[in-house]
């Protein structure tokens, strides 16, 4: 199996270098990351100037930094790289759990990569008060590629994995709130500035990805890339029918 990996956190993130590791169990591995955080870049591309690489290896792994995004990365790589199977973005320091989904340059690689028609998986932990313990987490990151790698149907799925997790839950998204927000300021000299900032979000609802990781569960949530909503198309096609002329 042939294995590109990338984040948005940066080459020299210790996420990428935990989930290249994990990664190396089931084939080659491909590291191919910006070379510089690019978190909340979402599914931004790069097509105003040519994007450059340079050769780096990441724990004796092949890699490339890219002056580019996260779904850049993924164009590169795919590019660079043949027959790659599938596409492990993360390990991502901080959640994407629920509408930061929007936001998410990690699940944006893994999207990037199911739009080239190749699978991709994003992965992430949170990273607020301390650093991750990648070591900590790493049987269950064991254990999700165990579960995912090798059925072909699922083409993209977010997973989230708490601090120290006890268990394996499949959930759903947690779109009910949005937890964006912006907040005046000053800054030193006295300038008002506004700063969109995220709030934290309570009482998540049961069978969501929120709800498992705050009740100690990795979450895995397959995803789609059709955002049509296919009930209210057909509500619509009923209800206002357009006159063909
Ligand atoms: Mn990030």
């Amino acid at each position: 199996m042939r294995i590109l990996v990338t984040n948005d956190d940066g080459i020299y993130s210790p996420g990428i270098r935990a989930l290249a590791a994990r990664a190396a169990r089931f084939g080659e591995v491909f590291v191919v990351a910006p070379d510089v955080e690019r978190s909340g870049a979402g599914h931004a591309i790069t097509h105003t100037r040519p994007l450059t690489f340079r050769h780096t290896r990441v724990d004796g792994m092949e890699g490339y930094r890219v002056d580019g995004t996260p779904a850049d990365c993924v164009a590169v790589g795919l590019h660079e790289h043949e027959d790659i199977d599938i596409v492990l973005s993360g390990i991502n320091m901080g959640l994407n759990l629920g509408n930061s989904a929007w936001h998410s340059g990690t699940l944006a690689a893994a999207k990037q990569a199911a739009l080239f028609g190749c699978r991709g998986i994003a992965l992430s932990t949170p990273a607020e008060e301390v650093d991750p313990d990648f070591d900590a987490i790493a049987p269950y990151v064991d254990q999700v590629l165990d579960l995912l790698i090798d059925d072909t149907t699922l083409e993209l799925v977010n997973v989230n994995f708490p601090r120290l997790p006890s268990g394996i839950t499949w959930a759903r998204q947690s779109v009910r709130h949005y937890d964006g927000k912006i907040v005046p300021g000053t800054d030193p000299r006295g300038r008002e500035h506004l700063w969109f900032t995220v709030y934290p979000l309570v009482d998540p609802e049961e069978g969501t990805d929120r709800w498992a990781v705050e009740h100690g569960q990795v979450s895995i949530t397959p995803l789609r890339l059709d955002l049509t909503d296919h009930e209210c198309l057909e509500r619509a096609r009923r209800e206002h029918p357009i006159p063909e002329d």
